[in-house]
């Protein structure tokens, strides 16, 4: 029943042109009139297609009602979900999640069962995960054929050359993350695969790390290499030589990562339902194989007032975007039946944040402080706790997750949860430009660029919260803009005030500790994991990338992810290409 004296989608979306640039880029769509869809028409479409899900519950639901209250956290861009949701709900395609991850199989029909299934999710805007773990060493044998096989490393890069033939349906190229087991044979050519800068392009690379590994890595020991298909012990390798090869490959290029894979099986909501292999092309999300996740982000700008946090405002977004990101998955088209199968069973959803770096310099606190991180964690703990109390509500209308009974819920007191994981933290990259806000829980990049550099008169583009400080404290002056755009951080410009310049710290101004710590505090309170770039300066040595990795091991990171400043000419994803 829908209501039908009320107003629905007034306000209009509160766009900068920046993101309407993005939006006629990519997000747009040409509607049944052939004319092509206005960002308000996109929030109106996304709205009332998730909206729709609520009939699934109740036949009698207020759809309009709904659809309104989705519409107006969009189009106040208080929150967005990931790009496959705007681009694709409402349209023939309605698929909408962001992470997928595929299982590899050791045979032939196997691998390239992946690979189609590949095919069809990069058509339709998704990143897809493998680990190629279970996949026999080079010149293993091959008993069909008498011959040898291939290795994974070989077989990467056929997932790679079809990711490279698809264009997603024209809007992004697709991602993959590849992952190995450091306890896998051919575990020194995976981390040496993207030495040559021109191979696997599509993929970012991580090392599964085991407890085993790190605990030989600090004792100095060797660790047991096993074959993939009867976990036998085949030979054994000196953990801290293939440690170190991996830092120094890393800072060489920024690939492999490494992800921590016996932590993340520990924090594995549902164990029953097997175990996690591999995470999303940017990290942050581990799931089951045949898994999928989608996301949605809260843009924290809109959630400060008066230099102060709104906790009811933030409240009430966090139980609305629950509840549109479990009527996603149910307004979903999976591109495989296996993929509907397995992520209606325990329906994960992710939440997170953008906006972050801005929320900091809102509240005049520099990124790289105590105050920072305890905010960080008081934060993320406020959304997890309040989008876990939705979850229980929907359950207690929707059901649970069907595999609750066998998850770690009931253990921890719950009597009902309608999603096995609540918070994720994504890069955001291309939503928080719609948004107007910093990318995900990262630091500034610059406080100022040139967006046209062959065009000498043109006045720098400035980070708006450093130009209302610079006008509200009298340092502006056109000149003081010039030269922060060509240093792009305000470090050495004594014109601004000291306690100005430590909150508006930049990214290569930030120690990498202060990086780990951040990412640290975040994780903390997220059930999935959390997306970050550890970022060095050039002169940055192998040692300090080292005591990263040991630092974000020891401070219960899932993962860590650096990326040494000019050590790479393109990376994986396009983010950051459009700002
Ligand atoms: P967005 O801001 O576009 O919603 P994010 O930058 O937050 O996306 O990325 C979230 C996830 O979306 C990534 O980890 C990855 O799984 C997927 N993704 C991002 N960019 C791409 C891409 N170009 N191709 C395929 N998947 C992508």
């Amino acid at each position: 029943a829908s209501n039908s004296n009320k107003q629905l989608f007034q306000a209009e979306p509160e766009l900068l042109a920046n993101s309407v640039t993005v939006l006629k880029k990519r997000y747009l769509r040409k509607k049944e009139s052939g004319q092509i869809e206005s960002p308000k028409d996109l929030f109106i479409r996304v709205a009332k297609n998730i909206a729709e899900a609520e009939l699934k519950f109740d036949s009698n639901a207020d759809v309009d009602s709904v659809a309104d209250i989705f519409y107006n956290q969009m189009a106040s861009l208080k929150f967005l979900p990931n790009s496959p949701t705007l681009m694709n709900a409402g349209n023939s395609l309605q698929q909408l999640s962001a992470c997928f991850v595929l299982p590899v199989e050791d045979s032939l029909e196997g691998i390239f069962e992946a690979v189609k299934h590949t095919a069809l999710i990069h058509k339709s805007g998704g990143g897809t995960g493998f680990s190629f773990s279970r996949l026999r060493p080079k010149d293993d044998t091959v008993k069909t054929t008498k011959g040898v096989s291939s290795g994974p490393v070989s077989f990467m890069s056929v997932f790679d050359a079809a990711t490279e033939t698809i264009k997603q349906g024209g809007m992004r190229r697709g991602a993959n993350m590849g992952i190995l087991r450091v306890d896998h044979p051919d575990i020194m050519e995976f981390i040496y695969a993207k030495q040559d800068k021109t191979k696997l392009t599509n993929f970012n690379l991580s090392v599964g790390i085991t407890e085993e590994f790190m605990k030989s890595v600090k004792n100095g020991t060797e660790y047991d290499i096993l074959t993939p298909r009867d976990r036998k012990k085949t030979g054994s390798k000196n953990a801290k030589e293939v440690f170190n090869e991996m830092v120094r490959l890393a800072w060489e290029g920024g690939d492999p990562g490494i992800i921590f894979l016996d932590r993340i099986n520990n924090t594995n909501p549902t164990p029953a339902e097997g175990e996690m292999e591999s995470t999303n092309p940017c990290g942050e999300q581990p799931l089951l194989p045949y898994e999928s996740c989608n996301l949605g982000s809260i843009n924290l700008v809109k959630f400060v007032k008066n230099g102060k946090i709104d906790w009811d405002d933030l409240r009430n977004t966090c139980n609305i975007a629950v509840r549109f990101l479990d009527n996603v998955i149910e307004m979903n088209n999976y591109p495989i039946k296996q993929i509907d199968e397995m992520t209606k069973k325990n329906r994960k959803i992710g939440l997170g944040i953008m906006g972050w770096a801005d929320m900091l310099v809102m509240l005049n606190i520099p990124y790289n402080s105590d105050k920072a991180t305890l905010l960080a964690e008081e934060v993320m703990k406020f959304i997890r706790d309040e989008g876990r109390k939705m979850s229980v509500e929907l359950a207690e209308k929707r059901g649970s997750f069907p595999s609750f009974d066998k998850s770690i819920y009931p253990a921890l007191g719950f009597k009902a949860m309608r999603n096995a994981t609540i918070t994720t933290i994504a890069p955001t990259g291309t939503i928080s430009i719609i948004a107007g806000a910093s990318s995900g829980i990262e630091p500034y990049f610059a406080l100022a660029y040139y967006r046209n550099v062959m065009d000498n008169n043109k006045l720098p583009e400035v980070n708006p919260y450093f130009l209302e400080k610079a006008h509200e404290s009298k340092f502006y002056s056109e000149s003081l803009m010039n030269k922060l755009a060509d240093a792009g951080n305000a470090h050495d410009l004594t014109e601004v005030p000291e306690d100005i310049r430590k909150v508006f710290v930049t990214s290569h101004e930030i120690e990498p500790v202060w990086h780990v710590k951040m990412q640290a505090a975040f994780q903390k309170y997220t059930d999935n994991a959390v997306s970050k770039t550890v970022n060095f300066q050039n002169t940055a040595t192998i040692e300090d990338v080292e005591k990263a990795y040991m630092l974000a091991y020891d401070l219960g990171c899932k993962g860590i992810t650096i990326y040494r400043d000019g050590s790479r000419l393109g990376q994986v994803l396009n983010i950051g290409s459009v700002k």
